[in-house]
């Protein structure tokens, strides 16, 4: 078994992602199948990270204190209370709070602020640390890590995947996983109909350093232009900006600007933190923003990709699936929905 990552493992959408594990409060109308495999996901995480700390030899990180929504005004608090209502007629458990109430979970919240929700399934985890953890597994489990190793293109032979060529040498394979994220759409060697339908969906975020002993907030804190997720070293996350720009790789001062104004009007005290980091990543958005996963009607070639503001939240689910299908040819029920041929043209018998 071999990863081929072109840059070093964990370090594309995965390293720039907050970590929020967020099924209940991500809640949109209209994507009630994706809400089940979302909450599916979350339900996995905790036995999922015990497992992934068991055979990597560290934590992740896992946090559980759950998720709030701010509404910082009045018409915030009717559009908050409107997903409220939505999210309860899901059966999300959500509670609603008053600013008073709030505020005792979180001191430094903004005086403005009008009410919350909090979601206490909404939990998070160190992205990054997952990501080093699952390359220390693969490895130890005796997977040949091969960064700094691009993809040139799959190798095809009558119609079924036989590999794939990198730096001029094919390595056979009987199956390959898709999973090149924003990327996926642009590996070679696949017939048009068989490249998944994958853009980049560009996300700027930032990290502000508090002081891990006195952190300014434990939760996940969602305000109407940021979320902020504070980490267990002190790190304070700060995203994300949803940009429909392909791979255009710079940070601007609108994206910052956004940023920072939506977590200081939910948290002013974090006027004074140093900013540590700047980063801009791409998410694998689908055609309709929902992942592809498993079956691609090409034998020996399984997909896992389009995973867009989801793929952490989406690991346990995604593997445990995808490694069902490679070893019994057999879809998850869970993934039925999300198989690439949702995608075809079905021309009228
Ligand atoms: C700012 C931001 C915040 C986010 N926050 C969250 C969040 O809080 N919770 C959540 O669940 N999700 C979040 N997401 C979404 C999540 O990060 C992605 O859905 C997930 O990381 C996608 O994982 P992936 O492995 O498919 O893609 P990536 O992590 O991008 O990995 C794809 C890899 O493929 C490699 N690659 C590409 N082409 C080739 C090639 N030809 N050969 C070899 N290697 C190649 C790339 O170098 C890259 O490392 C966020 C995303 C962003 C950008």
């Amino acid at each position: 078994m071999a990863l081929f990552e072109r840059g070093k493992a964990g370090h594309g959408a995965s390293w720039a992602a907050a970590g929020m594990l967020a099924a209940g409060l991500e809640a949109e109308p209209g994507e009630q199948a994706l809400l089940q495999l979302n909450r599916a996901s979350q339900a996995m995480w905790p036995d999922f990270a015990a497992e992934l700390e068991r055979a990597s030899g560290m934590s992740v990180n896992l946090r559980r204190e759950g998720t709030l929504m701010l509404a910082l005004t009045r018409d915030d608090a009717a559009r908050l209370k409107f997903n409220f209502d939505f999210q309860r007629s899901l059966g999300i458990d959500v509670e609603w709070l008053t600013a008073g109430e709030a505020r005792k979970r979180e001191p430094y919240l903004s005086p403005h602020l009008a009410a919350a929700i909090f979601s206490p399934d909404d939990h998070q985890v160190d992205n990054r640390l997952v990501v080093t953890a699952l390359t220390r597994a693969f490895t130890a489990a005796g997977g040949a890590l091969r960064e700094d190793t691009a993809v040139d293109e799959v190798a095809m032979t009558d119609g079924r995947v036989t590999g794939l060529r990198s730096g001029g040498a094919l390595h056979p394979a009987d199956t390959i996983v898709l999973a090149a994220g924003a990327w996926s759409h642009e590996i070679a060697g696949l017939p048009p109909a068989a490249k998944p339908p994958v853009r980049p969906v560009k996300g700027q975020m930032l990290a502000l350093q508090m002081d891990p002993a006195a952190p300014l907030m434990r939760h996940v804190v969602w305000a109407a232009k940021a979320y902020m997720a504070p980490r267990l070293d002190g790190r304070l996350i700060v995203g994300a900006t949803v940009e429909e720009r392909g791979f255009d790789p710079h940070l601007t001062a609108g994206g910052m600007l956004a940023l920072l104004e939506g977590a200081w009007r939910a948290i002013p005290g974090i006027e004074e933190l140093p900013i540590v980091e700047q980063r801009v990543g791409f998410r694998p958005g689908s055609r309709d923003d929902a992942p592809i996963l498993g079956d691609s009607g090409i034998a020996g070639l399984v997909y896992a990709t389009g995973h867009y503001r989801n793929g952490i939240l989406l690991t346990p689910i995604t593997a445990r699936a995808v490694a069902h299908y490679i070893m019994t040819s057999e879809t998850e029920t869970a993934i039925a929905p999300f198989r690439h041929d949702r995608f075809r043209v079905r021309t009228p018998a």
